[in-house]
Formats: C-alpha cells, structure tokens, sequence
C-alpha cells in the first residue's frame, strides 16, 4: 500500500449488536489542505487516531480523535507557520440507505461514506480540520507582515517606506488653512 493512500476503513467486519461500541486506534494518513493558494502539509502527514463506531441500526455514529500539526506560510509575511489542531470529529454514517432518488437533502451519504461500505477516514479528517481553521493562518499573532510598498518583511526589518498619503485630505487641508 501506498504511504500517501487516504485511510480506507472497512465497515462490513464490524458485527456488532445494536447499541454496542468499538473502539479502533489506527494510523491516519492526512492529505495536504490547500488554502488561500498555498499547500499546507501535515507534520507527520501519518497520526495516531482514535475511531469510536456504535452500532445504531441503519448506521454507525462514529467519532474520531486525533491531533495534528499543520505547517505552510504565514498569510501576512509568507515565512513558515505551523497550527497545532486537536480534532473531534462526530459524524453518523447510514449503512441502509434508501434508493438515491427518495433521499431527503439530510439522507444524502457523507462524501466519506463510500458505496462499498467503506469509510475514507482521510477525506473526514480533511473536513473535520477545515472546520477548525482559524480564519488566518500566521507565523505569530503579531506578525506585522510585508510592506505593501517594497516587500520587506516588517517582522525583521523597518524598511523606511512613508504610508501611502491620502491626497484627499491634503486637499481638504489647504482648503481649511486658506
Ligand atoms: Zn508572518
Ligand atoms: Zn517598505
């Protein structure tokens, strides 16, 4: 198998009772995230996970544990950021499905509930990361970025460049001063 093959779990071993629960701890093989034109990879790409399927008739609730570190370029100044996530992800899977045509828009399969049983637990992790995204990803909080007008990244040196000025107000100026 692959190292980059996406985490592929197999429902139709499972026999359990209604009701009852098992637990899986596997390896989880996490994809790169591409995010505002950028690739973020996960370091290691491969983390333990922890899978929790309950038996609950038509289908299975499962839930995943996992932690994971992502790493790519700072939004504001492009040097290197990482994130550190720690993911519980919830989800239920329906293994009896009704034919495609009846579906209710809530019946609809996950997109990582697979035809033959089988569950991409790569592509869930995928979502369940995206979801806890930050709405920046950033070398530090305070990272003051590049200068909008030479490049330099402002985190490391003061390139002297003046603000941008706004003429308007220049213009009002002479006109209050007259
Ligand atoms: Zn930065
Ligand atoms: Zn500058």
């Amino acid at each position: 198998m692959s190292e980059h093959a996406p985490t592929i779990f197999d429902l139709a071993p499972l026999t359990l009772e209604m009701g009852q629960s098992r637990t899986f701890d596997l390896s989880l093989f996490l994809p790169p995230i591409h995010l505002a034109g950028q690739d973020y990879v996960f370091m290691p790409e491969t983390v333990p996970a922890r899978l929790t399927l309950t038996y609950v008739g038509e289908g299975y609730t499962a839930r995943m544990d996992f932690s994971c570190r992502l790493e790519g370029a700072c939004w504001r100044c492009l040097e290197p950021a990482d994130l550190d996530l720690d993911v519980s992800a919830g989800d239920y899977f329906e293994t009896v499905l009704p034919p495609i045509e009846e579906m209710t828009e809530e019946e609809e399969p996950s997109l990582w509930f697979l035809e033959d049983g089988t569950l991409n637990l790569s592509e869930w992790a995928h979502s369940a990361v995206a979801e806890l995204l930050p709405p920046q990803i950033l070398c530090s909080p305070e990272c003051k970025g590049l200068c909008p007008q030479c490049g330099a990244n402002l985190n490391f040196e003061e390139c002297g460049c003046q603000p941008p000025v706004d003429d308007r107000w220049e213009k009002l100026k002479e006109w209050k001063d007259r």
